[in-house]
């Protein structure tokens, strides 16, 4: 067999590793040595190629690790940098040839990594059955689609994916996915698995907890989201076994510059759900307007909507994991822990007369 030949260099702004889905959002060249020119013939006809590249600074392996999302994978499970033949292989979008030199977008190579091939990319070769890749990798990495989003700190991407979740988009929302893309960056952490590991306790249940669930994964129902009944806008993300955390407010003066920016949006919001008296246009217009202030306040700089601190966090104790009981009396099945004993009888808390706090939107509600 003929050994592998360098065919080309990379030509990247990236001098060393960064995140990988940081430098795929830029443009990089690749230089082809002249004799090899010719191959490129009708290339530019394929709008996405495949590069493989040498991976010239990793030094040395490990057959299992850690993968973006924190799972632990083997090396030939993974697209870890540091694999026993140092090769990447990345599909990225051909933007323009000239001469011996392609520009390209999505390549996550370092500045003089050799090149070794490129190939276009084609679906009738690379993708088992439309659809299928991105549900396969899904079902490994259900927050997959977030989590590049978050690490290539596309905010707008992020917002729109949230929306889902929320149903509409207003700046509720989006301050909670700033808050939330901020805070990861700055905790150094991109990934959540809802297993309690990262935590997000928040002080209000308005929209912005809902951007935090859905940019975190930290969630009301896996029991990594922590409510704290303040009616602050403002959420600290901690980590178990670790001191640090921070805690995210948004400025005092932040819905004030808000509504200087976005005042159709800020009389609408007096109307519709304020005063609870606009009429159906009202309602379209509220949407529309929201949409629009929540997608530019997101182009705000972070540090002129939000105060950002260091702060040692209390950590609630994991969720108990308890067997379930059965009320005596309405015979549905609930949680060990919350049981009620009357005449040594087990009840539910309904059934034994218990008052039962309520999360409503006035926060939790004992009466
Ligand atoms: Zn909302
Ligand atoms: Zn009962």
């Amino acid at each position: 067999m003929e050994s592998l030949k360098e065919i080309g260099r990379v030509e990247s702004g990236f001098k060393e590793m960064a995140d990988p889905f940081v430098m795929r959002k830029k443009e990089s060249g690749i230089v082809l040595a002249k004799e090899y020119t010719e191959g490129l013939y009708r290339l530019s006809e394929s709008r996405y190629i495949q590069v493989v590249y040498g991976f010239h600074l990793s030094k040395g392996y490990s057959l299992k690790g850690p993968v973006y999302s924190g799972e632990i994978k083997g090396v030939f499970a993974s697209r870890s940098p540091h694999r026993p033949s140092p090769l990447g292989v990345t599909t990225v979008e051909l933007l323009n040839i000239e001469g011996n030199r392609l520009v390209v977008k999505g390549l996550d190579a370092v500045d003089g990594s050799p090149v070794y091939d490129i190939k276009p990319h084609a679906s009738v070769f690379d993708e088992a059955g439309t659809g299928d890749v991105d549900r396969q990798w899904a079902y490994t990495e259900p927050r997959s689609e977030m989590i590049k989003l978050v690490r290539g700190g596309d905010l707008k991407a992020c917002l729109l994916l949230a929306g889902t979740l929320h149903g509409h988009f207003c700046p509720g929302l989006s301050s909670g996915i700033y808050a939330s893309v901020e805070g990861m960056k700055r905790m150094s952490v991109h990934f959540s698995d809802g297993m309690e590991q990262m935590l997000a306790i928040i002080e209000i249940n308005s929209c912005f907890a809902d951007g935090i669930q859905a940019v975190t994964g930290c969630t009301f129902g896996n029991n990594s989201l922590i409510y704290r009944d303040i009616g602050k806008t403002a959420v600290t993300f901690a980590f178990r076994g670790s001191k640090k955390g921070i805690r995210i407010t948004v400025k005092p003066d932040f819905y004030d510059v808000l509504s200087e920016r976005y005042p159709e949006y800020s009389g609408l919001f007096q109307k519709v759900v304020r005063d609870r008296s606009g009429t159906e246009e009202d309602m379209t217009a509220f949407k529309i307007k929201g949409r629009e202030a929540s997608f530019g306040l997101l182009e705000l700089p972070f540090d002129a909507c939000f105060d950002c601190a260091e702060i040692e966090p209390e950590i609630p104790a994991y969720a108990p994991i308890v067997d379930s009981l059965t009320c005596s009396q309405c015979g549905e099945r609930f949680m060990g822990s919350k049981a009620v004993e009357r005449d040594s009888r087990i009840l539910c808390r309904v059934c034994g007369g218990l008052e039962i706090p309520c999360l409503t939107g006035k926060g939790i509600d004992q009466d």
